[in-house]
């Protein structure tokens, strides 16, 4: 035989963008020799809740021992709290696991999968990964053009991914808005409703999604733990939706996808309502006050229902990412997300927002030039305001 295993790749596969992460703190802070802060991947910048940690560290004596495959604790109570039977609860490797989940599920060549483009890069990831066609509709003002959405359904659709607030650009649906948009969607079509973000949309007025769950069943609604409760290093996230879908998931997902430690961190950081709280009203004022900073320096940002701050910055983006990362500030460019002329900052505490708009501030007015190895960032205040 000459086949290679190579060859074995399908064309589907070869073509996928890999998944840029956020640069390690530890990385960049080893390579500059100075402190920085990472404002790049929209983690919790307050930790864990102590609650968690407490109740991770109570189990961490019992790792000889596989977890719970079935989650039961976190489903009954996740089920409880969310009004439906733990049935109908998945618990997941972060929501991550649940994204591709239900695409490998219910998609594959001659189907198609649909989304929005400048969405989360792992649902088009999802959909191509299933063989299936990805259908990408255009964003109006960096928000999910639902509308249009609806309009491209076809009798292919199999799947449609929705992030509300989406990421990268901190826009977000109204309930009225969305609710119109599921009552175009045919029962056969499945609405992933990725809420990572959510507890940070306050103004929204959201309700509780699993409401609009319990009346059409073709929602899927995705929570993660990794966000609010600040356990994006334990990876677990949970999904509601139709027992008959998450047995079919359950099927595929590794037998012991969630740790030990994982699970009881999650129970015990639901419970922890005073740290939930605090992370939100943080983010709230903090992401406030980021984003008044920006526009003092003349962007524009998105108005951001989510813990991080979208602002286009031009065709420097990346030039102005390496230079505010040279002053230790790590923040993401999104060329790799769709967006080759904008950054995300992620919301941090107090001190490092300030530490990332005095950087800002300095990049933009030029005053390293001179330290600088290369051709400086051509930024002009009314050219940035006017984009
Ligand atoms: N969904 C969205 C919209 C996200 O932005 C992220 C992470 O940044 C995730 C899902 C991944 O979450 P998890 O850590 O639960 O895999």
């Amino acid at each position: 035989m000459t086949r290679t295993i190579e060859e074995l790749i399908p064309d589907y596969l070869r073509g996928l963008p890999v998944y840029v992460p956020g640069k390690p703190i530890e990385e960049v802070e080893r390579e500059l020799k100075i402190h920085a802060v990472k404002l790049a991947s929209n983690e919790n910048p307050l930790g864990p809740s102590p609650k968690a940690m407490a109740a991770a560290r109570a189990v961490l004596g019992d790792s000889n021992r596989y977890p719970d495959g079935g989650t039961h604790a976190l489903r009954q109570t996740l089920a409880e709290r969310r009004g439906v039977s733990p049935e109908e609860i998945f618990v997941g490797l972060g929501s991550s696991e649940i994204i591709d989940l239900a695409a490998r599920v219910l998609l594959r060549a001659g189907l198609q999968g649909l989304t929005s483009k400048g969405t989360y890069a792992p649902f088009s990831v999802a959909i191509r990964a299933s063989g299936a066609e990805l259908v990408l509709v255009p964003q109006r003002e960096f928000a999910f053009d639902l509308e249009a959405m609806a309009k491209a359904i076809t009798p292919k659709t199999g799947v449609i991914y929705l992030a509300n607030p989406n990421n990268p650009t901190g826009s977000a649906f109204g309930r009225e808005e969305f609710g119109e948009f599921v009552a175009s969607v045919p029962d056969g079509v499945l609405v992933a409703l990725d809420e990572a973000y959510i507890h940070y949309a306050v103004s929204m007025g959201l309700g509780d999604s699993a409401e609009a769950y319990r009346k059409r069943k073709n929602l899927l609604i995705l929570r993660t733990f990794s966000k609010v409760y600040g356990l994006a290093g334990l990876r677990i996230g949970y999904a509601i939706g139709r027992p008959e879908l998450l047995a079919a998931m359950n099927k595929l997902k590794t037998p012991f996808n969630t740790s030990g430690v994982a699970q009881a961190a999650a129970l015990a950081a639901l419970d922890d309502t005073e740290h939930v709280t605090r992370c939100i009203e943080t983010n709230a004022t903090e992401r406030k006050r980021l984003s008044e900073g920006l526009a003092k320096l003349g962007f524009r940002p998105v108005p951001s229902e989510a813990n991080f701050v979208f602002i286009v910055v031009g065709p420097d983006a990346q030039a102005l990412s390496d230079d505010l990362l040279q002053r230790g500030v790590i923040v993401r460019p999104l060329g790799w997300m769709g967006f080759p002329e904008a950054l995300r900052i992620s919301v941090g505490t107090a001190e490092e927002n300030d530490k990332c708009l005095a950087a800002m501030a300095q990049v933009l007015n030029g005053k390293d030039r001179d330290t600088l190895k290369r051709a400086p960032t051509q930024l002009k205040k009314g050219e940035l305001a006017a984009r």
